[in-house]
């Protein structure tokens, strides 16, 4: 939207909802009064049902049944967050697009401030955990690792810290959706598209209710997703490993025949041997394993499936 035109508004709240019965009811209960405050044109909660097992659908319909506000996106299974996310984000029709978590580990007050910013004209307004003393110990050092080494290996930088709240201008959803991947790294994405970008901090705040759908493993292999999506470093190492390791072997080997010529031929060395020949073996599985990384990329990639299901969209229309 042109600076000039920015003001009041439509917002566009995207909410994935994977197993948060206990937390819908809360959500609603604090996103509604944030909403009301602030100066817009009108605004909507995209809620994304990704595959819930509980009861969230059923009170999600609940809800969009009470609340014209409330348009309730029902995927056909559990496809994950990044694609909730972008189900979300594709069914939007705001002015300005802010995807949240719907646990209220985001706080909604951000929100007002957010708009502030946009309204000076950020087209992206990020939303850093100045603490994250909400995350265990073990978490919060292997997220800091993680943003390390990806911004170390990938052509662009994930700011640190940063989650999937923002505030998002128009022009920048539209370009979002232009990025054909299926298999969405969400904050790379958001980052690889750029912007006049502004950042505000919050305090990560506790759950209000529920567990963390992403456990330690899980974690890992978001981190392994994240770096092949955006790099492809890990490659060349795999070739510089093997550089290193074969000029190793060939200093030995020289090692070896002068030693010999010297010496004369002796017996032992079995164990050496052994050693090399397992460490060599382990070095090639593990850059097999690398290539095959991308290989599955492209293999999935290449595939063109939808990156979600909707079964059906449920929404109460404006009563004339
Ligand atoms: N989520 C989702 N699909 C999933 C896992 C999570 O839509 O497969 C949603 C979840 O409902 C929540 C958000 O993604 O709104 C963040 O999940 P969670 O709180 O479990 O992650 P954490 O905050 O622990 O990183
Ligand atoms: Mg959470």
């Amino acid at each position: 939207m042109p600076e000039q035109q920015r003001q009041r508004p439509f917002i566009s709240i995207v909410a994935p909802f994977y197993n948060e019965s206990e937390a819908l009811g809360r959500f609603f209960e604090v996103m509604g009064p944030v909403l009301a405050g602030v100066e817009c044109r009108g605004y909507e909660i995209v809620c994304v049902n990704d595959g819930s097992r509980d009861d969230s659908l059923a009170k999600l319909i609940a809800v969009s049944n009470m609340d014209t506000h409330v348009r309730v996106v029902d995927l056909s299974r559990n496809f994950g967050k990044e694609a909730a996310l972008t189900a979300g984000i594709d069914a939007a029709r705001g002015d300005v697009v802010i995807p949240i978590d719907s646990d209220l580990q985001d706080p909604p007050g951000l929100i007002e401030v957010m708009l502030e910013e946009w309204a000076k004209g950020a087209d992206v307004v990020l939303a850093k955990r100045a603490d994250r003393s909400s995350d265990g110990y073990l978490k919060r050092r292997t997220a800091e690792l993680f943003y390390r080494v990806h911004n170390h290996l990938s052509d662009i930088d994930i700011p640190e810290n940063v989650g999937d709240y923002r505030l998002m201008d128009r022009t920048v959803v539209d370009a979002l959706k232009q990025l054909p991947e299926r298999r969405r790294f969400m904050k790379g994405l958001f980052a690889w598209v750029g912007f006049n970008t502004v950042t505000v901090e919050y305090v990560r705040e506790a759950r209000v209710a529920g567990q963390s759908k992403f456990s330690g493993w899980k974690l890992w292999n978001f981190a392994i997703e994240g770096i092949t999506s955006f790099s492809t470093a890990p490659l060349r190492v795999t070739t510089y490993v093997g550089l290193v390791i074969s000029l190793a072997a060939f200093a030995f080997a020289l090692y070896i025949i002068l030693r010999t010529l010297i010496h004369g031929v002796d017996w032992p060395g079995y164990s050496s041997l052994i050693v090399v020949i397992l460490f060599m073996g382990g070095v090639q599985l593990i850059s097999i394993g690398l290539v095959g990384e991308y290989v599955g990329r492209i293999y999935m990639e290449s595939k063109q499936r939808p990156i979600y299901i909707v079964r059906r969209v449920y929404e109460r229309k404006q009563d004339a």
